[in-house]
């Protein structure tokens, strides 16, 4: 059973606010990219780096962050 604890630990960044996390993969440009983007969005919110088995279950994964164009789900 030993074995089976190398599995790959994930990171989270995740938005206490807003209750929402976006997955971190380093070296990864698209990733970090919208790691950039959810800083940007969360400024000034509780936002941590935690490891994917510490996500709150009412967290919401976001996959994809819209800056400019007028939308900004912070304003509503
Ligand atoms: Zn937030």
């Amino acid at each position: 059973m030993d074995g089976e604890r190398s599995e790959k630990r994930m990171n989270v960044r995740a938005c206490f606010k807003c209750k929402e996390y976006t997955p971190i993969h380093p070296g990864n440009q698209v990733s970090s990219e919208l790691i950039k983007k959810f800083d940007f969005l969360h400024f000034k919110h509780p936002v941590q780096t935690l490891d994917k088995t510490e996500i709150p279950k009412n967290f919401k994964v976001i996959l994809l962050v819209k800056i400019g164009g007028g939308f900004n789900p912070h304003d509503i």
